[in-house]
């Protein structure tokens, strides 16, 4: 090892990922107490539907759903949510808010579906924010989509409906739910992946959704034969909704991922819900901004404070210091993953702050980086 950490510096718990992120060790005690009774049984049977019955009361109650919206969950990820939507929420044409990489990429799946009008896409630059807007008179739009929190980029955003608008309100929350604030009748679908703010493995997709997004998938699957539409059933939302009302998934799910999750969810709602995990990452965040602001060699990269996440932040790191093998002696010393997006490109240390991580970690991690700052140069 090039360079030893002093341990007193280290954090008690290393992983900073952006997802996966840390697993508390509580989730994986309750992985062994599931044991032979839970794990290596049957999805369609009583013990592993009841823990996805717990997962769907437990969210509905951690995002305080209005009434009428529903917890539907799919495998697959983030990623097939995408294609779920593209297939059944989108009717004509979507708007996107596109400001890095996840954004984007919902956005080149309703582009490729060659039963859709071209979307679309409002861009902005990493690092800042692109808002949704009024859909446009001459080639309306009826679903507008935007990232809660941009995980490429460390950018976040309120998510409100578009003034005027009828358009259906998609939200990405797939690193935000669970730890940035949000009022869920401003959306009307607002989906995520358990391996951020769940601090569950990945694999699976949930999503809240308004009594209109629901509508809505009802009735574009009943008109897509007619009008030409392939959903496939593994696409097919208004399957997975049947399936989740039962507290089943259309196919075999991950029950250590569910196990996980559930185990999560009751967590955070015992340590006191969605407002105490909100604070406790902007209590991190602010650690981790501040610690930036207070270097002249590091900046954070998101310029607008409002925009700042206080789940997923980023900082930039002077010219002079090669942030790759700040990145790579942090992980020598058992400090992990806290590069940048891959596609980002950036002299840049991410950091994830999901209500798992320890401010004081984040704290620890600041004195870390301070040392090895120091000491490579
Ligand atoms: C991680 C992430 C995704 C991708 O999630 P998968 O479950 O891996 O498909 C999508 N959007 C955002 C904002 C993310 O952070």
């Amino acid at each position: 090892m090039a360079l030893t950490i002093p341990a007193h510096l280290l954090p008690a718990d290393g992983r900073f990922g952006a997802g996966p992120s840390k697993v508390r060790p509580g989730q994986v005690e309750a992985l062994a107490a599931a044991g032979a009774a839970v794990l290596g049984t049957s999805h369609r049977q009583p013990p592993v539907k009841q823990l996805v019955g717990r997962i769907r009361a437990g969210l509905a109650t951690l995002f305080d759903a209005p009434d009428g919206y529903e917890v539907v969950l799919g495998n697959g990820g983030s990623t097939a949510f995408w294609d779920v939507a593209t297939a059944c929420l989108v009717e004509r044409r979507a708007q996107h808010a596109a400001f890095g990489e996840f954004g984007a990429k919902f956005a080149a799946s309703t582009a490729g579906a060659p039963f859709l009008r071209a979307p679309q896409v409002l861009s902005a630059d990493a690092g800042s924010v692109a808002l949704l807007e009024p859909s446009p008179k001459d080639d309306p739009v009826d679903v507008h989509a935007t990232p809660h929190n941009e995980t490429s980029t460390g950018a976040m955003v309120t998510p409100v409906r578009v003034p005027g608008s009828t358009g259906l309100m998609l939200v990405d929350a797939t690193s935000g739910a669970g730890a940035l604030p949000v009022d869920l009748a401003e959306t009307d679908v607002y989906y995520f992946a358990p391996q951020k703010v769940f601090a569950a493995d990945g694999g699976l997709w949930l999503a809240v959704a308004s009594p209109a997004a629901i509508e809505r998938a009802e009735r574009v699957e009943a008109g897509a034969a007619a009008s030409g539409r392939w959903v496939p059933e593994f696409l097919s939302f208004t399957t997975a909704l049947t399936n989740s009302r039962a507290d089943q998934t259309l196919n075999t799910p991950a029950v250590a991922t569910l196990v996980m999750l559930a185990d999560q969810v009751d967590w955070l709602l015992a340590q006191g819900g969605l407002a105490w995990s909100v604070a406790r990452s902007r209590t991190s965040a602010e650690i981790l901004y501040g610690w930036a602001e207070a270097r002249a060699w590091a900046t954070p990269f998101v310029a607008e404070k409002e925009h700042r996440s206080t789940v997923v932040g980023t900082i930039d790191l002077d010219a002079s210091i090669d942030a790759t093998a700040v990145v790579k002696t942090l992980r020598e010393n058992g400090v992990y993953d806290v590069f940048p997006y891959r596609k980002l490109g950036r002299n840049q240390l991410r950091v994830g702050m999901f209500p798992a991580v320890d401010p004081a970690d984040v704290e620890a991690l600041t004195q870390s980086v301070d040392y090895v700052v120091e000491h490579l140069a």
